[in-house]
């Protein structure tokens, strides 16, 4: 039954897996040890961040949804995405990011709340605390049955100084900070029991791009690092510190966090619901 509980969906925009264990990332470690976390977590191809993010509330592929690069590009073929799914069940979606395309993840009216701040300068600014405490703000107020969470910075600082750079890593640890404020102001209203959190990334990186290398982007091969993404879900009913083997993809995002909300998955959803994660 929807509302019920709430789900809090980041995205760590850029964030690879390996990051999370050289960067200082507390709170994301706290979401590993008190959920389910996969081992071999994939996205789509190709690796840009609104084809990835459209499949990621689509559960379709960028070839199937039509948003193949970084312009959204409305098409007749979009199914229903999660924002839509809970508003047409009757439930609350809220949503705070920095990037500007990100306003097409629902249909117009799907969303309670939305919050739009482009950071101005990026290694500085700290529009990461910023969104996470309106986030924050929302969650704990209206108790949304989504809310989702954007964090650009690793992305920006991966572009700015490469994948894995000490400055790559440094927003890593900012978009750490980021999350642990969600986390505290949740745990402070005693609202983590009714609270699933799911954390991902869109793609991964290396150099200073993803998606391809330099040259020719047809017939090039997908890199690893750009492909691999965290997936880490937490809360109620989720096993605790486990890792998960099977391949999970982020098409599972949305029919996983639709079945844990009690919410009916559209037939045209390609992913699956990851059972695997859940506690017997
Ligand atoms: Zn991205
Ligand atoms: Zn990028």
């Amino acid at each position: 039954m929807p509302n019920t509980r709430q789900a809090v969906l980041f995205l760590i925009d850029g964030l690879r897996p390996d990051a999370i264990d050289q960067a200082d990332a507390p709170a994301i470690h706290r979401l590993v040890l008190s959920g389910a976390s996969a081992a071999r977590a994939v996205t789509v191809s190709p690796q840009l961040t609104l084809p990835c993010i459209a499949s990621l509330f689509h559960s379709q592929t960028p070839q199937q949804h039509g948003v193949v690069d970084n312009v959204w590009t409305p098409t007749p073929r979009l199914n229903p995405g999660l924002f839509d799914v809970i508003k047409d069940s009757g439930g609350s979606a809220a949503a705070v990011y920095s990037y500007e395309p990100l306003r097409d993840l629902g249909r117009p009216e799907s969303l309670d709340f939305s919050y739009y701040h482009r950071h101005t300068e990026p290694h500085t600014d700290g529009r990461e605390l910023e969104l996470a405490a309106v986030a924050a703000d929302v969650l704990v107020r209206d108790r949304p049955t989504l809310t989702f969470v954007y964090i650009e910075i690793a992305d920006l600082a991966g572009h700015g100084y490469g994948w894995m750079s000490p400055e790559y890593l440094e927003a890593v640890a900012r978009a750490d900070r980021a999350v642990e404020l969600v986390l505290d102001e949740v745990a402070a209203a005693n609202m983590m029991e009714d609270t699933i959190f799911l954390l991902i990334a869109d793609h991964g990186g290396h150099e200073r791009v993803h998606g391809w290398h330099d040259g020719p982007q047809d017939a090039q091969e997908p890199v690893p690092e750009d492909c691999n993404i965290p997936w880490i879900l937490s809360g109620a009913g989720v096993r605790k510190d486990a890792v998960l083997e099977n391949e999970i993809s982020i098409l599972d995002c949305a029919p996983t966090l639709a079945h844990m909300l009690g919410l009916t998955i559209p037939p045209a959803w390609q992913g699956r619901v990851v059972t695997e994660a859940f506690e017997a």
